[in-house]
């Protein structure tokens, strides 16, 4: 059972120093009980006190990493039920079926279609992270050669999908190095497949009737040794699929219930045979709560949505997304191109230098560290204005890279014009458009 607050407290040194930045030992164990709070901000804990605190610093919701490298999926970790609260952790990740009855052209077009569906946005790469290869055929040679050729063919994080034990374990001996998700443990096979995961050292799926059996089966499960544990709940209707999401989540987070402390995996294509209903179902499990959602298919209609809402929801509502400071050259710019500043928001980067692209003449993009704040509030906030600005555009070595000194600044910052001249006084200060949509025009007109 997880410490209370007061219990952790009587294992802290008491000194209240304040280091793990809240006022009090108190407010550290409440913290840290709430699971708010990573044992390690505190440098003083014995090591005594640590074993004993283990499992309340734990989070109260696993996370287990599917895969191994660059493209492994890490789910679960999860620490809030609601994003505004702090923040969601760790993306679920998206599957696609393969399943050993398909027809080789299928196979080949579904592999090509998850290579091919990713998408680049504000700087990430947004794309899918596994495949689910399936048993239908109950064939061990097809289902290994399916397994090896899904290892071989792409970089991605696998599921192997059977009810029958003895064609997981062919399908593990191909791509256990890759640690894939071992699917799925139920009540007539759990020894065995414990037995699997745990020589394998692989995750595993646990799959029940209801949440009740599903919290026997994890128990067990863990007894048996297997740490890395993913939750079906079994529902195959929406309602109860969402249901069982929030109760999950809620009962680890609220209740501190370890046996349902685990990422839990959604199955949408199972809910309908409609292809735009299975992405908006998907789509609900995005938001709550799935850890890996398992789609039928990939369509770039519907995956490309689905990305891009886990990308809103998965990003830090306390921090914006912000852009390394620094030069950025477009377009190969020469000694006598343009040189543009603005803010490091990454929203406004990626307009500033999309519209620079459009316009063909190729330019330096100055970007200005704002803490992830565009030029309107950083400009509010004093952190885009001459005394920071002028540093910035000294330091980084811009005017050894052009022959002219023009800097062209942001229209909403054209109050700074004067500032800057004084700052900067071998610098000519250009005010420039207000609005991005503006820059392909302005910079066609420029001459060094
Ligand atoms: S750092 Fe440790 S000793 Fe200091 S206030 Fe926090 S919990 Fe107490």
């Amino acid at each position: 059972m997880p410490l209370t607050g007061i219990e952790i407290f009587k294992l802290l040194p008491k000194t209240n120093c304040g280091e793990c930045r809240v006022p009090t030992c108190l407010a550290f164990a409440m913290n840290l009980a709430a699971g708010k709070a990573e044992l390690a901000a505190c440098p003083y804990v014995s090591e005594e006190a640590k074993a004993k605190l283990e499992e309340a610093a734990a989070p109260p919701i696993r996370p287990v990493t599917i895969g191994v490298g660059d493209r492994a999926l890490k789910v679960g970790g999860e620490t809030v039920m609601f994003r505004h609260e702090k923040r969601f952790e760790n993306p679920p990740g998206f599957a696609i079926v393969i399943s050993d009855a398909m027809e080789e052209a299928e196979i080949n077009s579904r592999l090509e279609r998850f290579r091919q569906l990713q998408y680049e946005r504000v700087g990430l790469t947004l794309r899918p992270e596994l495949v689910a290869v399936r048993d239908d055929s109950g064939d061990v040679s097809k289902f290994e050669s399916l397994v090896n050729k899904v290892k071989q063919n792409n970089q991605c994080s696998i599921i192997l999908m059977s009810s029958n034990p003895d064609i997981l374990a062919a399908g593990l001996k191909v791509c256990a190095d890759q640690k894939p998700l071992i699917y799925a443990a139920t009540k007539d096979n759990l020894e065995r497949l414990a037995d699997l995961a745990k020589a394998n050292s692989c995750p595993v799926a646990v799959k029940a009737s209801s949440l009740e059996e599903l919290g026997q089966l994890t128990t067990k499960l863990t007894e048996a040794g297997v740490k890395d544990i993913v939750l079906d709940s079994g529902a195959r209707t929406v309602r109860q699929a969402l249901e069982d999401q929030v109760i999950i989540r809620s009962a680890a987070l609220n209740k501190k219930f370890r046996p349902l402390g685990f990422p839990t995996i959604v199955f949408p294509g199972e809910m309908t045979d409609d292809p735009m209903k299975e992405a908006v179902i998907a789509s609900v499990f995005v938001a709550k709560y799935g850890g890996i959602i398992v789609l039928s298919d990939f369509q770039g209609e519907s995956l490309f949505p689905l990305l891009v809402e886990r990308l809103n929801i998965y990003t830090d509502p306390q921090r914006p997304l912000a852009t390394t400071e620094g030069i950025y050259e477009i377009g190969g710019p020469g000694e006598n191109s343009p040189v543009l500043i603005t803010s490091n928001f990454s929203l406004t980067y990626f307009i500033v230098s999309g519209e620079i692209e459009a316009s063909k003449v190729p330019s330096y993009l100055l970007v200005k560290d704002t803490e992830g704040l565009s030029v309107m509030t950083s400009w509010a906030a004093g952190k885009f204005v001459a005394d920071t600005i002028a540093p910035f555009v000294k330091k980084c070595g811009i005017g050894d890279m052009v022959k002219h000194h023009k800097l062209v600044i942001p229209g909403y910052a054209a109050a700074e014009r004067g500032g800057l001249e004084e700052e900067l006084p071998s610098w000519e200060i250009l005010v420039g458009p207000r609005e991005g949509a503006h820059i392909p025009a302005y910079l066609r007109t420029w001459k060094a």
